[in-house]
């Protein structure tokens, strides 16, 4: 991996490394998923060949060599996230499934009828969906908190609306529709002042910059490989280890037990009690190679980079007549907009016919589609491989756009 600084004092996009993007395509979808690194491809093609065997309970050297892999895995992610103990790493399939872990086991257990969950105008339909489910079975209530007029997460609002019988604050750490970073320290200090918990998103935040979840102090960190450059179907769930402990089983199978019998079951300690099951091992391998990459580049630069070249596409996009941009000034690596009142999916297949692959619809995030008064928007999202070409590509495809619709 090259960090060598460009002569913008900038790293290079590091587009090489991606033999999932063609020199001629300029590829603007990385918030719904980012393409996958040649190491983590690599570290893919090993697992499932040469090295691949179960973890866990194997005797014989390539299982124990494989359970050493997978469990190493484990401490690079407790060191990306800053935990205290690679022993709060959950592996899961992803975010969503985080998510509905923590509202199945804490949540069942926690919450009960009466409680509140604080939300957002912003949240991703992942968490959004299993709260209302949880709320469904224990007669619970959410609040939803609305946005400041730039798109943040109103935390005054969060502060003024908290009460003793909020149990649960569940927030977008980055969001994947404005690009808005929430002051996540602030939210924590918000939640723990009423005894609730901070759940953090951080699908989007993960990708893009450091974190620390110690110093953040939230109670939930949850994030999806597939967004990190690494594989689908594997993503973790961090909690403080005595947060983990006071939480009960929520899937049964092989592994998550300490012995059964038809007299009664009892569990292994976390993170084993989560994880039933022979796991995703060839997605925790890449996972891990995923983490070593964006490490060995460094988040901060990542960030830096990906900063610079969505200034300049907002920059550009805020020059053209009729775009409207959506969000906040300075956004992570995420920029929604519209064209006049070209529907999104039109511009985004006009510029796809120019090489440039954006997303356009809701996002998952139909409340604030509502809350934006739009049925859907255009959005491009950049990654450590885009660059100013990718930027001209885009403003060359919106000019196409207006041109055609007059
Ligand atoms: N939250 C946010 C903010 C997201 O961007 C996404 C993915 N679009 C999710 C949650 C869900 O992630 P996954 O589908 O990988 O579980």
């Amino acid at each position: 991996v090259s960090t060598a600084l460009d002569t913008n004092g900038l790293v290079p996009s590091h587009r090489a490394d991606f033999p999932g993007i063609a020199a001629d395509w300029h590829y603007l979808d990385t918030a719904a998923t980012a393409q996958k690194a040649k190491p983590v491809l690599d570290a893919i093609a090993r697992a499932y060949g040469p090295d691949y065997a179960t973890v866990h309970r194997g005797v014989y050297e390539r299982s124990a060599n494989m359970t050493l892999a997978y469990e190493a895995a484990r401490k690079r992610v407790a060191g990306f996230l800053n935990a205290a103990s690679e022993n709060e790493i959950v592996f899961t399939s992803g975010a969503t499934d985080s998510i509905n872990l923590v509202a199945e086991s804490w949540g069942n257990k926690f919450v009960g009828e009466g409680d509140r969950i604080m939300l957002s105008r912003l949240e991703h339909h992942s968490n959004i969906v299993p709260w209302q489910m949880l709320a469904e079975r224990t007669g619970a209530h959410i609040d939803v908190a609305p946005l400041t007029g730039d798109g943040q997460i109103d935390l005054d609002w969060i502060k003024e609306n908290l009460t003793e019988r909020h149990k649960l604050v569940a927030l977008a750490h980055v969001s994947n529709v404005l690009g808005s970073l929430l002051d996540a320290k602030r939210a924590a200090a918000i939640a723990h002042k009423v005894g609730a918990k901070l759940l953090l998103d951080g699908c989007q935040a993960a990708p893009r910059l450091p974190v620390d979840v110690q110093d953040l102090g939230c109670d939930f960190y949850v994030f999806s490989g597939h967004k990190i450059y690494g594989p689908t179907g594997i993503g973790a769930l961090w909690a403080p280890y005595e947060v983990l402990e006071a939480m009960p089983p929520w899937k049964g199978g092989g592994s998550m037990i300490d012995r059964v019998s038809f007299d009664g079951t009892t569990f292994a300690p976390p993170p084993g009690r989560f994880e039933a099951g022979t796991p995703h091992i060839v997605g925790v391998v890449g996972l891990d190679a995923a983490i070593q990459y964006v490490e060995d580049i460094g988040l901060d630069v990542i960030s830096a980079h990906e900063n610079a070249t969505l200034a300049k596409a907002r920059e550009a996009l805020s020059g053209i007549n009729s775009v409207r941009v959506f969000g906040p000034d300075k956004s992570m690596g995420i920029l929604s907009f519209a064209v006049g009142d070209v529907h999104p999916h039109d511009v985004a297949t006009i510029l796809d016919e120019g090489g440039v692959a954006i997303r356009a619809g809701h996002h998952c995030a139909q409340p604030l589609m509502d809350y934006l008064g739009v049925a859907a928007t255009a959005r491009a999202s950049f990654g450590i491989y885009s660059d100013d070409d990718d930027v001209a590509a885009l403003v060359d495809g919106i000019n196409r756009v207006r041109k055609i619709f007059g």
